[in-house]
């Protein structure tokens, strides 16, 4: 993998087409796949309304978008009706967000949001465009970002350093049981497993998770059993080999 950008190779004149044909001809050439580990990634014909590549060798779909700055906490994206609809699809895209330098001409960080992470609270409704805009009364979609857990933030490339490719898909297969488990039961998974990274640090007690408790119960204002909750996800978290069980009321983040 190299990170500059192949400048000869575009003919666009505005500065935002030809860094879009930078980006894409860089995920083309370097871009592998995180789910099966296939070399290369495959360009969807032109105007394929949610996804922008594919894996030929496993079908995984992404969708790529690149900017010059780094990715604060929401990132402006399609169509709200159908981000939602894609939600519960086979098809739904894996996310690669990218930054770059214009100076340098190269991929300064590149990171991946599975499709697994993507539930219906990290997809916010946009105001529909104004009577005057050209598609007026569209509405489009921004993806929460900070909603997401990091282990749904895996770089391929992080502050212009290529991580190995093993790592990588390490961090890929670490979370893909959460593609066996509906929205609904993703949603409190997420949120659980939000709360264990914000503990910061890798062995933590039953205890400091229940000190989230207010927090969760403000999400889910219906349910009156949150603590249950929480060592229900514990439990299912240490099943699927995410966390260890250390001795009762310890736990361990496996990485
Ligand atoms: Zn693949």
């Amino acid at each position: 993998m190299k990170l500059g950008f192949e400048e000869s190779q575009t003919g666009y004149s505005s500065g935002s087409q030809k860094a879009k044909a930078w980006t894409e001809a860089w995920v083309r050439a370097w871009a592998y796949c995180p789910h099966c580990g296939g070399a290369k990634i495959t360009p969807f014909p032109n105007n394929s309304p949610l996804a922008d590549f594919f894996c030929p060798t496993c079908s995984e779909e992404f969708e790529l978008k690149s900017q010059k700055a780094k990715f604060g906490t929401r990132v402006v994206d399609g169509a709200f009706k159908t981000k939602c609809e894609r939600l519960a699809s086979q098809n739904n895209p894996n996310l690669f967000l990218m930054n770059y330098d214009l100076q340098s001409l190269a991929v300064v960080n590149l990171f991946i949001v599975p499709k697994h992470f993507f539930v219906r609270d990290i997809i916010e409704e946009r105001k529909p465009l104004a009577v005057t805009a050209r598609r007026a009364g569209w509405i489009g979609s921004n993806i929460l970002l900070s909603q997401i857990p990091e282990s749904g933030k895996i770089h391929i490339v992080k502050g212009g350093v290529i991580r190995p490719k093993d790592a990588v898909l390490g961090e890929w297969q670490r979370t893909l049981f959460l593609r066996d488990q509906s929205l609904e039961s993703r949603g409190w998974l997420l949120d659980v497993m939000k709360c264990v990274e914000a503990l910061g640090k890798r062995d933590f007690t039953l205890d400091e998770v229940y000190a989230f408790e207010e927090r969760l119960a403000k999400l889910y204002p219906g349910n009156q059993n949150v603590r249950p909750k929480i060592r229900q996800q514990l439990q299912f978290l240490r099943d699927r080999g995410f966390i260890e069980f250390v001795s009762r009321g310890n736990y361990r983040l496996r990485s």
